[in-house]
């Protein structure tokens, strides 16, 4: 029987595991399928901090990991398949195997959406992100492109501009789903570029190691063209991680878990922190504040429940 488990090893689990660790609790931290969430498929990391020269995002991550461990965390591999949040104690099931907790903190994250290309998922890092504030930054005076047309899109593409010398939004339709002010804030940007009903099918040039183009096709003519660029931003959407409480835990529309006083969730006993409860913020700094707030909110509910 376990004190605490923690779902996720991004910055919002490690967190929540240094906290629980520090308060004798020694929390079980399962690491999951993209153990160190969204910060491991980024490079230079400059607004987290403590890091005047920046920090690569895997390092971040291991340092969290080791500061975790140091004061008694546990990790395991893998993935929960299975949460029975009913009564308590809650179970967990990581792989056949069953574990036992007297309260769970899930920091499951969101993952970006991709669009399946082979060449992203080797390119990725090297110059397709998805994540803009991240890594806008690497392309001063460079053009690159943003795929998607909603609000993750737009606020991509504004940010860009900060830094790209021209900004080219590719949209499968020819309308913008974004909300209307930052519809108009790109249309007025004289960065801002439209390809309009075309969708990326190949991203060049996986051989060379880094992005010299997009190969668009028009999805009314089928026509197929190639737009040179230095960088590609997927900006089509996150998904929370959420599957596995869908009919046991208050959730959004969309999927993100819903919090109330702190980190508690719908179910007593069961907290929430980082992007899996957090449409809006997304930031790893952000993530590890509320990582905080679900391991000091777990350790008054077990000390409550003692
Ligand atoms: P979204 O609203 O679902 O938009 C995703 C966009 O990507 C859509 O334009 C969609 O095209 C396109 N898309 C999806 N899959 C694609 C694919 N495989 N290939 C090409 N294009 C694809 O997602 P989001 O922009 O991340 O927004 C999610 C939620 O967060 C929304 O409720 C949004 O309002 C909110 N949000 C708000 C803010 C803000 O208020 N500042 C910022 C970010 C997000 P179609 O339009 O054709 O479907």
């Amino acid at each position: 029987m376990r004190n605490v488990v923690i779902i996720g090893s991004g910055p919002a689990g490690l967190t929540a595991a240094i906290y629980a660790a520090r308060a004798n609790f020694q929390p079980l931290v399962i690491r999951g399928l993209e153990a160190g969430g969204q910060l491991t498929l980024t490079t230079l990391v400059e607004n987290y901090p403590g890091f005047p020269q920046g920090v690569q995002g895997p390092e971040l991550i291991e340092l969290m990991h080791r500061q975790a461990a140091a004061f008694g965390a546990e990790f395991r591999e893998g993935h929960v398949t299975r949460a029975d949040l009913s009564h308590r104690p809650f179970g967990v099931e990581v792989e056949k195997e069953r574990i036992e907790t007297r309260a769970l903190i899930i920091a499951s994250g969101a993952s970006a959406k991709l669009l399946g290309l082979e060449a992203e998922r080797k390119l990725l890092g090297h110059g397709v992100s998805t994540c803009a504030t991240c890594d806008g930054y690497f392309f001063r005076g460079r053009e690159v492109v943003v795929v998607g047309g909603g609000d993750t899109a737009a606020e991509d593409a504004l940010f860009l501009t900060r830094y790209a010398s021209q900004v080219n939004v590719i949209h499968r339709r020819d309308q913008l789903r974004a909300s209307k002010i930052l519809q108009e804030r790109l249309f007025r940007n004289e960065k801002i570029k439209f390809v309009w009903n075309a969708v990326v099918v190949d991203i060049l040039d996986p051989d060379k190691g880094e992005v010299i183009g997009v190969k668009l096709r028009n999805t009314k003519t089928a026509e197929e063209t190639v737009k040179p660029c230095d960088g590609v931003f997927v900006g089509i959407g996150h998904s929370p991680n959420t599957e596995l409480f869908r009919g046991q835990l208050e959730m959004n529309e969309v999927g993100y878990l819903k919090t109330y006083d702190g980190s508690k969730t719908s179910v007593p006993g069961v907290f929430a922190a980082g992007d899996v409860q957090d449409p809006v913020y997304r930031q790893a700094i952000t993530a590890a504040g509320s990582g905080c707030m679900a391991a000091m909110d777990a350790e008054r509910f077990l000390e409550a429940a003692h």
